[in-house]
């Protein structure tokens, strides 16, 4: 069991997380259960950063304009 700390994106609070040792290289991202906020989080344990922590976009619809004639 390899221990690792990353930021919590909801309370800002240093979690520590933790994930099993293997043979492989270092795991990409593993899920973490935040106990600063009990959620799930995604981190790449290599550097504490999470997988996806910028917002969700509202991507805007390409408009059909109609009001050519
Ligand atoms: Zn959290």
């Amino acid at each position: 069991m390899q221990t690792f700390v990353f930021r919590c994106p909801s309370t800002g609070y240093n979690v520590q997380g933790s994930f099993e040792e293997s043979n492989s290289p270092l795991p990409t991202y593993v899920g973490q259960h935040c106990l600063a906020c009990r959620r799930l989080h995604i981190v790449d344990p290599r550097n504490g950063r999470l997988l996806a922590e910028r917002q969700p976009t509202t991507v805007p619809l390409p408009r059909h304009t109609e009001e050519l004639r």
